[in-house]
């Protein structure tokens, strides 16, 4: 007998009826003669309204008491879950994520799993009963409540699976899987039959939401084959996977756009060793993530020194860069918010030439100026004008013959 572990997001538990149809596809599962854990997450948007109650209490909460709010809505709904399995006529029994044995370190709102026991789990499914555990959360070795960091149940899921050296891991959210782009942005993105833990980890990186990225990096590490989902519907979804020849075979398999990012310039920085590192450094210390990076030499004896920030950090990131000017010779600095990112990735690019000049010919043929350049191995990202976002993301995606035939 097979064992199997499922995750039902908030938006699949939103409310009575649908806890009801998950437990119909829980016990579905079992009967198909497998073993069933199941990880839920809490009801809808339960976590976000904990989190606005509690800052109308109190601005500046203690860590500790967030994790002992924010773990109650993972108990809510893994109650109604046995409850609703009960209801249909089977057995079934919930668990927190401390009951199960989930330890974490010590650092609340994003603790990291240490080591997971499972002992009741493999109790009760011994006995025959569907398992079902609260995500998001678990408890450090004196005991206290943690949780994992928001999305975090797609993380207990798949430690859960490794774990309990389940076949594979199944993630079920409200769509049918993961697309080559946004479809919001792209309505001809197609879902991805298959797609690397690599390639799924430099989509998250690059703006896509798609699952939590530990959970991916997990799965990697432990080779957990993943199933992507929908959990209203019967549809095959989307497998994370590790790689192999065919999948090689597609050049680029996704395109991402992140309109969330600002650039900042400093002009005419001494050309002399240690002044990037002071540069960042300075950002270093204030704790500001810096994405996109380029220097380019003037005629004179000074570069000049762009990169990207979030643009929720860019006040931040000002602050510090105009602080650090006088120290690295620059003679101004400026910032632009009016900026877009567009990134094609495919692990593919390992083996195939060509893709950069076919990006960047299909940006020239639709009038789009590139400002900036990065890449690794299996990426390639510019910047254009925010306004080009879309278009570019668009004609690109496209252009690799992403969309629907
Ligand atoms: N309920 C938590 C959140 O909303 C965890 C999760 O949904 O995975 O972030
Ligand atoms: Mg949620």
């Amino acid at each position: 007998m097979g064992l199997i572990v499922q995750k039902y997001g908030g938006s699949s538990v939103a409310n009575a009826e649908k806890i009801l149809r998950v437990a119909q596809r829980v016990i579905k599962t079992k009967q198909a003669g497998n073993k069933v854990v199941v990880v839920v997450s809490a009801m809808g948007d339960m976590t976000d309204d904990l989190i606005t109650l509690a800052d109308q209490i109190n601005k500046d909460p203690q860590e500790r008491e967030m994790d002992m709010l924010l773990s109650t809505g993972e108990q809510v709904s893994i109650a109604l879950l046995a409850m609703a399995v009960h209801k249909l006529g089977h057995e079934a029994v919930s668990f927190t994520g401390s009951q199960v044995g989930i330890i974490t370190d010590e650092f609340h709102s994003k603790a990291r799993i240490q080591n997971i026991s499972a002992e009741r789990i493999k109790k009760a499914l011994s006995v025959g009963k569907i398992v079902i555990v609260a995500g998001f959360q678990g408890q450090t070795p004196s005991g206290e409540i943690t949780t994992l960091g928001r999305g975090g149940s797609d993380l207990t899921a798949v430690a859960l699976a490794v774990a309990l050296k389940a076949k594979h891991c199944e993630i079920y959210t409200d769509v049918d899987g993961i697309f080559t782009a946004d479809p919001r942005v792209i309505p001809e993105a197609q879902k991805m039959d298959r797609v690397t833990y690599d390639e799924i980890l430099e989509l998250a990186s690059l703006g896509a939401k798609v699952m939590h990225s530990r959970s991916i990096e997990v799965g990697k590490k432990f080779n957990m084959p993943i199933w992507v989902c929908n959990s209203q519907n019967n549809h095959k979804g989307t497998l994370i996977t590790k790689e192999n020849k065919a999948m090689e075979e597609v050049v680029v398999s996704g395109v991402a756009l992140a309109e969330d990012e600002a650039k900042i310039t400093l002009f005419r920085v001494s050309d002399r060793p240690g002044v990037a590192a002071k540069v960042f450094q300075t950002l270093a210390d204030a704790n500001v993530n810096v994405d996109m990076i380029i220097q380019n030499k003037t005629q004179t004896n000074s570069t000049d020194i762009s990169f990207t920030v979030f643009k929720n950090e860019l006040v931040k990131a000002m602050k510090v860069v105009k602080a650090a000017m006088k120290k690295v010779g620059a003679t101004n600095v400026t910032c632009d918010e009016n900026i877009a990112k567009v990134s094609v990735v495919g692990i593919g690019m390992r083996s195939h030439s060509g893709i950069a000049s076919k990006m960047f010919s299909t940006l020239a043929k639709n009038k789009i100026n590139i400002d900036m350049i990065s890449t690794s191995e299996i990426k390639i990202s510019v910047v254009v004008a925010g306004d080009k976002g879309k278009l570019a993301a668009r004609v690109i995606h496209q252009a690799f013959g992403l969309g629907k035939k």
